[in-house]
């Protein structure tokens, strides 16, 4: 079922030290491809465990494709549940409006499904995935500030700082510490500041076994409900092999609440138990116990993903902070990840860490920035309040209810393959090896030109028709 891993793992001609800040999605994506490349990965995580809480999270068919590449398909799929589409309802009401599904040919296409999982089971895969490449992983190192190198001092490497004294180097940081992030603070010159959008997100999750008791709600246990309220919204899907239930609650609140992913929020004090919400969604909220809570910031965008010695970068939220729980949370940061690492394959040369870091920057700035507003845009959308956007919306929606069980022509396969396979196609290992070939190499071919000498020395050299680095 599971195409095997290549086994012709890339090792970089040369292994440098790299320091990831946060062992969350991104840092400890990155510390697998870049371990794998044969680098030496220290992360420092503040927290005193790796994967200590969370709720459902989803990974997008794309990056499901890239990391089968490392070999890590078959243990996502064993913890996961497929997400197929959603059953869209007016959450006063309780009135389907909406029925979006992805058609089995598309899913097809696409070379792997949309994934489900249970946010501590995703964090344990990379985690072990990680120290298997051979990262090191150190908890309980909160970093309080990052030095970059002193210009004109080329010997000296980015630093950083923790809360209590410790200091760590290495040839590259990478500030994975989501979108609060401390390594971004000590390189940009304005902070970047958010706005709270006044919409709070209560998350948790729930075994199954109790919405399936509950003849309501037993239906929807099969289903991937999304309840949309005026600036609110629910949304329900399965998770771990279908015996977890995640939910996600999004409120306009009064009071701006902090982030906190420990469940500690009583559910009992969830807003929709005491709104004119449909019974359904009173429900859903009534199976909880207690929810975590994230807020829907406003985030402008990241002014630089790397500091002025280049020498110090930016992943993940750190670079490209996005609305909580979306489609793209965890694939967004996925995807820088894979093509960081793959670029990093290369090195040869410490000269090319400057090189690899900018084409990193360039060739993700802008896919994330999309994808992260994309999801903000879904999400008003399917919020949005009563007036003429949401009439157009609803009627242009009206004809998918009755495509729930249809069988899908060719026709409609193709509509929906060209409207989302821009998205469903990317892959970072090939996205980064295309830049290799494209313009890393033309750097090596004009440095062979230039002086033979030279080249030979830095490791590059001819070899019949290919270039070829050696270390
Ligand atoms: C505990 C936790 C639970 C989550 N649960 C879910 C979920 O259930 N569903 C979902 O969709 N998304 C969840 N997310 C968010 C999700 O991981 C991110 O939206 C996304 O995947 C981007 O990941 P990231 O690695 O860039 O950032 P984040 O996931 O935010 O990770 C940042 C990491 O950096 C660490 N860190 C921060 N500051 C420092 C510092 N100064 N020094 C050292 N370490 C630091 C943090 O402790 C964290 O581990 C969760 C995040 C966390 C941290």
């Amino acid at each position: 079922m599971f195409p095997a891993p290549p086994s012709d793992r890339r090792k970089a001609s040369l292994q440098i030290d790299f320091l990831i800040v946060g062992a969350s999605v991104s840092g400890l994506t990155a510390a697998i491809g870049l371990g794998r490349a044969g680098h030496r990965v220290r992360l420092l995580e503040k927290e005193s465990r790796v994967a200590r809480t969370g709720a459902g999270i989803r990974l997008a068919p794309n990056v499901v494709s890239s990391l089968r590449r490392w070999g890590l398909e078959e243990e996502i799929a064993q913890v996961a549940s497929p997400v197929r589409g959603s059953r869209f309802i007016d959450m006063d009401s309780g009135a389907p409006f909406a029925f979006i599904e992805w058609a089995d040919k598309v899913v097809k296409e696409s070379g792997a499904s949309w994934y489900a999982l249970n946010y501590k089971d995703l964090i344990e895969i990379l985690h072990r995935n990680a120290l298997q490449a051979g990262a090191e992983v150190v908890t309980d190192a909160s970093v309080k500030r990052v030095h970059s190198p002193q210009s004109g001092a080329s010997l000296l490497r980015p630093s950083v700082t923790l809360d209590d004294g410790r200091t760590f180097d290495a040839d590259v940081i990478i500030g994975a510490d989501g979108p609060y992030s401390t390594v971004r603070g000590a390189i940009e010159e304005q902070p970047t500041v958010p706005t709270w959008s006044g919409v709070l997100c209560f998350s948790s999750l729930v075994p199954i076994e109790g919405l399936k008791q509950d003849p309501l709600l037993r239906d929807l246990s099969l289903c991937t409900p999304a309840f949309c309220g005026t600036h609110r919204g629910l949304g329900g899907y399965a998770t771990r092999g279908d015996k977890e239930y995640s939910i996600h609650l999004f409120w306009e609140y009064p009071i701006e609440l902090p982030d906190n992913y420990d469940p500690d929020f009583p559910a009992s004090d969830l807003p929709p138990l005491t709104a004119p919400v449909t019974d359904l969604v009173k429900r859903l909220v009534s199976v909880q116990d207690k929810t975590d809570i994230r807020r829907w910031m406003v985030w402008p965008l990241v002014q630089t993903w790397i500091d002025e010695s280049e020498r110090i970068a930016l992943l993940g939220e750190a670079a490209c902070p996005h609305i909580p729980y979306a489609f793209h949370t965890a694939s967004n940061p996925i995807e820088s990840a894979t093509v960081l690492a793959t670029l990093f394959s290369y090195l040869r040369s410490i000269d090319q860490i400057p090189q690899f870091l900018r084409a990193y920057e360039h060739l993700r700035r802008s896919r994330a920035e999309e994808i992260s507003t994309g999801d903000s845009q879904t999400a008003s959308l399917w919020t949005l309040p009563p007036g003429p956007e949401k009439q157009a919306r609803d009627e242009a929606m009206r004809h998918t209810l009755a495509q729930e069980h249809a069988t899908w022509d060719d026709v409609e396969c193709e509509k929906q393959w060209s409207q989302i396979s821009h998205i469903w196609l990317y892959d970072g290992i090939d996205a980064a090896d295309e830049w290799w070939l494209q313009w890393g190499l033309l750097r090596e071919h004009a440095l062979l030109a230039e002086s033979p000498e030279a080249a030979a020395a830095a490791g590059v050299r001819f070899d019949g028709l290919r270039i070829r680095v050696d270390a």
